[in-house]
């Protein structure tokens, strides 16, 4: 199994950090967690594609996870040369947001159905919502969901990937709370979005104080790291980005926490876990 973090921005316009999404390498194939702004950009510097694609699995509807489906869908059927169903699984409102999805995209549809002869089919998706449990198991590789706690955006999850004696977990936006302290036990790797509280305190800007009350500090996420007693944190979707010089700053803040290994995320930064 192997993790690529393809996005590890924010909602905030970088030009270094895509939007949030994570890429899973397994022998099912490809799981992608999350689908931010410039992911296929990402995704094919990693080797991978929206044809490639076993899965998509989203933690919540916030904007900035999941603003590039709608390039997902159509990267897929353009460049698939059979009908290749999307399978998408997320939170309640999952199904709604592909319907939506299509919709918004029908004038693209409908050209490209009437320009290309061997094009036949509208692009397809199989939506599938979860709350917990099992959301996939096969080929030695099982997803499981959990929700989490984003409130007042609601309801969100996280998942548990596992192969062989590997296994990961994407926590999503969410802060502490029992669903993701379950997902963590024992895992190799936690990747968790995080917010400099100390930073965004100091802005004193109220659009972006708010942000607080729903997102795990740097330090929340080291605590529930500690918790779950993983090996490895990975701190994404870093808000505000980083400034030159500052990794530091964020590693310390976490290992006050935690004390397993800490890692600042960058796009296309890639873990192994080797079977
Ligand atoms: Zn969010």
């Amino acid at each position: 199994m192997k993790v690529v973090i393809l996005g590890s921005g924010s909602p905030l316009p970088d030009p270094d950090r895509a939007g949030p999404s994570t890429l899973i390498r397994t022998d099912a194939g490809d799981l992608l967690f999350d689908c931010g702004r410039g992911v296929l950009m990402r995704a094919a510097a990693a080797g991978s594609a929206a044809g490639a694609l076993r899965a998509l699995f989203v933690t919540h509807l916030h904007s900035d996870h999941i603003c590039d489906l709608n390039d997902i869908v159509t990267s897929r059927w353009v460049t698939s040369f059979q009908p290749n169903p999307l399978t998408v699984v997320g939170p309640v409102g999952t199904s709604e947001l592909v319907r939506a999805t299509e919709a918004m995209l029908a004038p693209d549809i409908g050209y490209r159905l009437a320009h290309h002869r061997d094009l036949t089919w509208p692009p397809s998706t199989v939506a599938t919502e979860v709350e917990d449990g099992v959301v996939l198991d096969e080929g030695g590789v099982r997803v499981t969901a959990a929700p989490t706690d984003h409130a007042p955006v609601r309801p969100t999850v996280g998942y548990r990937i596992e192969e062989g004696e590997h296994s990961v977990v994407i926590a999503g936006d969410t802060v502490p709370c029992a669903g993701l302290d379950n997902l963590c036990n024992g895992a190799d790797l936690l990747i968790h979005t995080v917010i400099r509280r100390d930073l965004i305190e100091m802005v004193g800007l109220p659009r972006l104080s708010d942000v607080l009350d729903y997102h795990s500090s740097v330090e929340d996420a080291a605590a529930t790291a500690a918790r779950g007693g993983v090996r490895t944190l990975v701190l994404t979707h870093l808000v505000p980005a980083p400034a030159p010089g500052t990794d530091h700053q964020w590693l310390e803040l976490a290992s006050n926490h935690f004390d397993g290994e800490v890692v600042l995320a960058t796009d296309l930064a890639t873990l192994d876990l080797p079977r």
